[in-house]
């Protein structure tokens, strides 16, 4: 049993966030995640992709914002348990427990809810080959697109994830752009980028085609596409990414009695607490009016629930606020060396 002033859900961008303004005000938290790595949406669906609206950060990527943060939680060191989703949790006297897939248990008075949109899963193509070839020439998600240099690559989709990725592969591979409908629903501007890049010659755009076949043997040589009416295109590529967006499950969460709207988590403003008390929402997978799924609403989330945690980890203390320029208690936390 690991015992812990929090236990936080959730490694992504907020759930690291978080860390840092419970660890400057004196509290430990542990982080569990489902995923084989840290950084949520950021480092799962578009690491490469530059973000511009942190505050004070004028361009960043998803990886370089994911780094930064775990630079800023250093100081804390915090335990991450990976590849382990939070199954359960059962009330134990004052505590909340807590049980994921590998059977690891937890006990905390407070327990931070920051699982974005849940247990995501991209959409996947669905003919049979997709499976073979997963992660050897079949994508959902683009870890490092140096690898796509030089390619043949065909890129699935509709939407701004398949806009922006074929904008930013035409710089360095041979791109087919797919998708199943005449019209693309993404950014206006992503869209005439697009339909430049085609007037250049550096994107060809195929529509109305979905994917039919996916040939080769121990790797991808080519596929078919198919219109509706039966008509089919042969192209040879190597690499077939597709993005059709997320699968929006929210997993054993939706069990623990919370209440829920839409699948998110419904919380009271002051302090981002659910239905339940010590059990608080904050990123992504928390909802109230005006609520805004941007990366800068989850920090200041996170700030205001941490500060809620401390009521219930040290119910003997009070709560005193500081500043980090002047208060030597947060320094010392910090790590910060003393200058004479
Ligand atoms: C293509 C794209 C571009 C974007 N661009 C921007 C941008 O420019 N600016 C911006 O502010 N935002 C942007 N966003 C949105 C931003 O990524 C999200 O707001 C942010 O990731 C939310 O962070 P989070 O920590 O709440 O959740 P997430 O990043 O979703 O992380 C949640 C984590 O919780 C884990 N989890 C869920 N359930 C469980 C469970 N039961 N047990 C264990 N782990 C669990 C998941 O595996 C996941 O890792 C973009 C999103 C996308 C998809």
């Amino acid at each position: 049993m690991i015992k812990t002033d929090v236990l936080v859900i959730g490694a992504g961008p907020v759930g690291i966030f978080v860390v840092q303004q419970l660890g400057l005000i004196g509290l430990k938290a542990e982080v569990v995640d489902n995923l084989d790595k840290i950084g949520g949406q950021c480092i799962e669906l578009y690491p490469d992709k530059p973000i511009y609206d942190i505050p004070a950060i004028p361009e960043c990527t998803g990886e370089s914002l994911t780094k930064n943060l775990l630079e800023q939680i250093k100081p804390f060191k915090t335990n991450f348990h990976l590849n382990e989703r939070v199954e359960e949790i059962s009330k134990e006297n004052n505590n909340w427990k807590i049980t994921t897939s590998g059977k690891k248990n937890f006990l905390a008075p407070n327990i931070i809810i920051a699982g974005g949109v849940g247990s995501f899963e991209p959409r996947k193509f669905s003919i049979k080959e997709a499976e073979k070839f997963e992660n050897n020439g079949v994508f959902y998600s683009i870890k490092d697109k140096n690898y796509f240099k030089n390619k043949k690559v065909c890129i699935f989709g509709g939407g701004d994830s398949a806009l922006d990725w074929a904008i930013e592969l035409s710089k360095f591979a041979d791109i087919n752009l797919i998708h199943r409908r005449e019209e693309f629903r993404g950014a206006e501007h992503s869209i005439s980028m697009v339909k430049q890049l085609e007037k250049d010659g550096k994107i060809k755009i195929k529509t109305p085609f979905q994917i039919h076949s996916i040939e080769g043997d121990d790797k991808v040589k080519g596929i078919t596409i198919k219109t509706e009416d039966g008509k089919i295109e042969k192209i040879s590529t190597d690499c077939v990414l597709g993005f059709f967006g997320l699968i929006m499950k929210l997993g054993p969460i939706a069990e623990w009695g919370l209440n829920l709207e839409k699948k998110t988590i419904p919380v009271n403003t002051e302090n981002f607490q659910t239905n339940k008390e010590g059990i608080f929402a904050i990123g992504d997978i928390c909802t109230y009016p005006g609520k805004l799924k941007l990366i800068l609403s989850g920090f200041h989330e996170g700030a205001l629930a941490a500060r809620a945690c401390f009521k219930l980890a040290r119910p003997n203390e009070k709560y005193r606020f500081e500043f980090t320029t002047t208060s030597k208690t947060l320094q010392e936390r910090l790590g910060v060396k003393k200058s004479d």
